[in-house]
């Protein structure tokens, strides 16, 4: 079950939130001012936040930047009456996903809830280590081992590399690489792959052996996880 804490200093209010939420199959909890919202979220794992903007010691932007301070990736909804643009971004910058004006409407609220939860799940898919034969990576920490050993790559070679191991065996031609890579950017040239998969080629291959990036002629490149 999706646990959701509801940060919110107006008790009618965060009364009637969680009782929303419990409706909706969620459970719920909340706190009535930053510090213990803080305390609460770093002690127990939540799958999503609501968290008002206005509240006693800490507000909520100073909760959402000592989270992510902290490290703790969960999705936050920030509650504000605040309509003025400026403050809107203001949440975002702070690490807030999404907001919502006050008053509100309920269903509106559950909406963007279900939209921010599928995104977590998507996040974690992405956010998952990857293997393939002796090569190992990991997207969250954008960090590649070959038989244990750290290899340094550029944010392209990364996403070039993650893009051939998500799928082993796979044969990717030049045109499916760029646009998962570069972007549908049609200024490249398909000759942009081949020159990446060469610097791939240089640091993940040793000597005399044959590459784990096998060109597949006239179609494109696949991943060999031997
Ligand atoms: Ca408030």
């Amino acid at each position: 079950m999706m646990r959701i804490l509801v940060v919110e200093d107006e008790a009618r209010l965060a009364r009637l939130i969680s009782r929303v939420l419990h409706e909706e199959g969620y459970a719920a909890e909340t706190a009535s001012d930053g510090r213990s919202a803080m305390k609460l979220s770093l002690a127990e794992p939540f799958d999503l936040l609501v968290v008002d903007w206005m509240l006693p010691d800490l507000d909520g932007i100073e909760v959402v930047k000592r989270l992510r301070a902290a490290e703790v990736d969960v999705p936050v909804l920030m509650l504000t009456a605040r309509t003025q643009i400026e403050d809107r971004v203001e949440g975002l910058d702070a690490g807030a996903n999404d907001y919502l004006p006050k008053p509100f409407a309920f269903p509106e609220l559950l909406a963007r809830i279900r939209v921010l939860s599928r995104w977590q799940t998507e996040k974690r898919k992405t956010d998952e280590t990857l293997a393939a034969g002796d090569v190992t990576l990991d997207p969250s920490r954008h960090a590649v081992w070959r038989d244990g050993e750290r290899v340094e790559l550029s944010a392209r070679e990364f996403a070039l590399l993650a893009a051939l191991i998500r799928r082993p065996g796979q044969v990717f031609s030049r045109s499916v690489l760029l646009d998962t890579v570069w972007g549908s950017s049609r200024e490249l040239y398909d000759n942009v792959v081949d020159l990446y998969i060469s610097y791939l080629r240089k640091k993940l291959d040793r000597k005399g052996e044959t590459s784990r990036i096998r060109t597949v002629r006239g179609v494109g490149y696949t991943f060999d996880p031997r």
